[in-house]
């Protein structure tokens, strides 16, 4: 789906695919850098993270592994709740792994706080972040974000995975959702 395909819902496009294609492309090319010699793992958060791994996985050139979480966050909703559950766990272990977690995007970084914090208890040999998109609120909390794909405002943004009430993560562009769509 292309943001000409759903006129009207988007009050302004961010990020068109091929600039996100160049960015993912840069992101690998640092992470084939940091980890040349290693094999990490790379663990994606559902449903989110589904289109930046499978991008940023391909373009890599080092040998890597995926493996998944799923995790509560929004609901259907456009406000972070705070509340995270673990709804899916890995199927590897991590233990003296290279971890690399894969994430779509982050806001208060709640989510992210609590899913590292229990990755680094399950003792990997290291533990980094690589996030497509990154909010002003995920300055205030004490993360370490080794790869950023792109610094955005503080508005709900849908497309490249993100979803609103499960719909535009097949938008191939990123933008602003009009609040029309939700109020
Ligand atoms: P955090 O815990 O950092 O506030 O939120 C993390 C999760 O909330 C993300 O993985 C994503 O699922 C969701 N989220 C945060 N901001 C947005 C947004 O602008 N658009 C969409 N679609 N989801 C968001």
């Amino acid at each position: 789906m292309r943001s000409q395909d759903i006129p009207g819902d988007l009050s302004e496009i961010l990020f068109t695919e091929a600039q996100i294609k160049a960015r993912v492309q840069e992101m690998a090319a640092e992470i084939d850098r940091d980890y040349a010699g290693k094999e990490p793992l790379l663990v994606g958060v559902l449903n989110g993270a589904v289109m930046v791994m499978a991008d940023l996985y391909r373009a890599l050139t080092i040998h890597a592994q995926m493996d998944w979480m799923a995790v509560s966050s929004y609901g259907s909703g456009t406000q972070s709740s705070g509340v995270v559950r673990i709804l899916k766990d890995l199927t590897q272990d991590v233990v003296g792994r290279d971890v690399l977690v894969v994430e779509d995007i982050v806001d208060t970084g709640l989510t992210l706080t609590y899913l590292l914090e229990n990755l680094a208890s399950r003792g990997p040999k290291s533990l980094k972040l690589a996030a497509m998109f990154r909010k002003p609120e995920a300055n205030k909390v004490h993360i370490d974000m080794a790869y950023v794909g792109f610094d955005i405002p503080n508005k709900f943004v849908v497309g490249y995975g993100l979803d609103y009430d499960g719909r535009y993560r097949n938008l191939v562009d990123v933008g602003i959702l009009d609040p029309k769509v939700y109020s």
